[in-house]
């Protein structure tokens, strides 16, 4: 079997020119770097502007686990095979952060025959973009301590900034550090600490921004500190935005690349999934609507997560109107749910599958209850049995949700011609009554126990005597009015990472509420997440290397 690094580097990849000319984009609009990749500008939208927009596909799916679900590989998978019946599909994708490729294996630019390439690219800095975001982030950070270092008139509580600094790198060395040591020349002296490039609210704005004056009015509203009296600092009290805009004023352009099968994908910005949405940039989304009959996105993590924020944050400011989502199952992580350990889920196990399907009908069962129709996509591994995948097919059709294999890992667009299918009858004949699950008028409470309650399942949320003193707070501040990001583990439909399958009975205790006033919404924190990783033992980047004829090895 070949490694995902040496299929890429087989594809016959086309000039971007061209994959840009089968969407109808002129190369004006394109800034290249380098012959395969381009940002589209965002003139495109003038250009556009009276064209009806194309069918949206959310990619999702069942709560990860080790055994892997592969969304971005079903994701392209499916644009493949839409473009395989005849259909114009785009795929639209975050960027992959630099992190997480050097630290476990596994890239973000898809697997086996459904990839985006240069994956070598795709998957280390790209084209600049979360450089340019760590740049603004830490731009905001030095004028901070700038300010207090020169006669603090705004009256900034050193122990109350809420402002880390960031770098797109796991470094866990970093995650609490002291700045401003050395005496009176060297600052302030006061806690600090590293976030990933990915968690900073820049990167959310930039994802939910519809252009540079709202990237530029968001960022001025983020919330950086607060005054000994207790008021809110903000990056425009510290006069940042103009010069944010200007660092990003390149990065907004969404990056076009291509597939292994020279289908156009958009890809653009890469929030956290869980203090943040976790959806590429609404601008790639929206251009990739105004190009194609179809375009394929994904959200992050499982359904609990990234589908609730998708439709709850991402389509709410954006405006959006998902067609239909495609959930992602595999039959390992259907029987990993249904207790089987890791090493025994190649044996066929239907007990196990039966006990794990739960967790696929908890998914449907929400999807639902957006008004969104739902096809399940059985993401095939060389291990499953016939049996096995027939129960899957079965039990879904039983729930009355469409589902279909995908082989799109193996075969590439032929593998996906089911499934692609499955969606266009779907768009064309179930109509999508989308709309979000609250309304952001409610209270605090109100809006996090309606996600616990209708999409985890909970009886209930407890909140901790601290969390309920920052709601009020926030009350207080009027600024309750917005949509909320739950912070959750992503391997449990609980807030209890052991709790597997479809766990009934068990209430979630929210112990932290943030602000994230620029990006536009809540962080409710449920148990303890990480916003800095660490490495494993063996980081992924001790097996990478480029060799003297230029071949790279090591990149999964
Ligand atoms: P996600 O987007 O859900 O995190 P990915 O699509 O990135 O998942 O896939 C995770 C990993 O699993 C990748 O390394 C990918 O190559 C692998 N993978 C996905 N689908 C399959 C499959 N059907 N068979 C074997 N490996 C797969
Ligand atoms: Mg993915």
């Amino acid at each position: 079997m070949k490694t995902d690094v040496q299929i890429g580097q087989e594809a016959k990849m086309i000039h971007i020119n061209e994959v840009a000319q089968k969407i109808g984009i002129e190369e004006d609009y394109l800034s290249h770097y380098g012959k395969y990749k381009a940002k589209v500008s965002l003139d495109l939208f003038d250009k556009y502007k009276d064209k009806k927009d194309g069918k949206l596909i959310l990619v999702t799916a069942i709560n990860p686990t080790p055994a892997g679900e592969g969304k971005t590989t079903t994701n392209i998978g499916l644009s493949m095979g839409l473009n395989k019946i005849g259909k114009k599909a785009i795929t639209t994708l975050r960027e992959p952060s630099l992190g997480p490729s050097f630290g476990m294996k596994g890239g973000a630019a898809g697997g086996g025959y459904a990839q985006v390439v240069p994956m070598e690219d795709i998957n280390l800095h790209f084209t600049g973009d979360f450089h340019a975001i760590t740049a603004s982030h830490n731009l905001i950070s030095a004028l901070l301590d700038n300010h207090m270092h020169q006669g603090n008139v705004l009256g900034i509580d050193s122990r109350r900034v809420v402002w880390k600094r960031v770098l797109d790198m796991n470094d866990r060395a970093l995650r609490n550090i002291v700045v401003g040591l050395g005496g009176k020349p060297n600052g302030v002296p006061r806690e600090d600490g590293f976030d990933i490039t990915v968690a900073s609210e820049i990167m959310a704005i930039f994802c939910l921004a519809h252009d540079l004056e709202d990237l530029k009015r968001r960022v001025g509203d983020i919330i950086v500190a607060y005054t000994f009296a207790g008021e809110p600092v903000t990056a425009r009290d510290l006069k940042a935005e103009g010069a944010v805009a200007l660092i990003m004023k390149d990065a907004m352009a969404p990056n076009l690349v291509q597939t292994l099968e020279n289908t156009p994908a958009l890809i653009h910005g890469g929030p956290f999934a869980n203090i943040a949405h976790g959806c590429n940039s609404l601008i790639a989304t929206q251009m990739g609507l105004k190009l194609a009959d179809y375009t394929v996105t994904e959200a992050g993590f499982g359904a609990d997560l990234g589908a609730e924020k998708f439709f709850n944050i991402a389509s709410r400011f954006g405006n959006l109107k998902p067609d239909a989502t495609v959930i992602v199952a595999t039959v390992r992580a259907l029987k990993y749910n249904g207790g089987v350990k890791k090493d025994e889920l190649g044996n066929e196990n239907l007990d196990a599958l039966a006990k794990g399907f739960g967790n696929l009908e908890k998914h449907i069962e929400n999807i639902k209850k957006f008004g969104v129709p739902a096809v399940v996509a059985l993401n095939k591994f060389p291990t499953d049995t016939e049996a096995e995948v027939k129960f899957v097919l079965e039990n879904c059709e039983r729930l009355g949700a469409k589902a279909v294999l995908s082989d799109v890992w193996a075969n590439g667009g032929d593998g996906g011609v089911e499934m692609a299918k499955a969606v266009v009858e779907v768009c064309e004949n179930q109509k999508s009554n989308f709309k979000p699950l609250y309304e952001v008028e409610s209270t605090i409470k109100e809006k996090i126990e309606t996600i616990a309650k209708e999409i985890y399942g909970a009886e209930g949320v407890d909140f901790t005597k601290k969390c309920a003193k920052e709601i009020a707070n926030i009350e207080k501040l009027g600024l309750d009015k917005m949509p909320i990001c739950m912070a959750k583990t992503q391997y449990s439909l609980s807030d209890d990472p052991t709790l597997l399958g479809r766990p009934t009975g068990f209430r979630i205790t929210v112990r932290d509420i943030r602000v994230a006033k620029g990006a536009g919404f809540l962080v409710a924190l449920t148990g303890e997440i990480m916003t800095m990783p660490g490495l494993p033992k063996v980081p992924a980047a001790n097996n990478m290397d480029i060799l003297p004829s230029g071949e790279i090895v090591g990149l999964f």
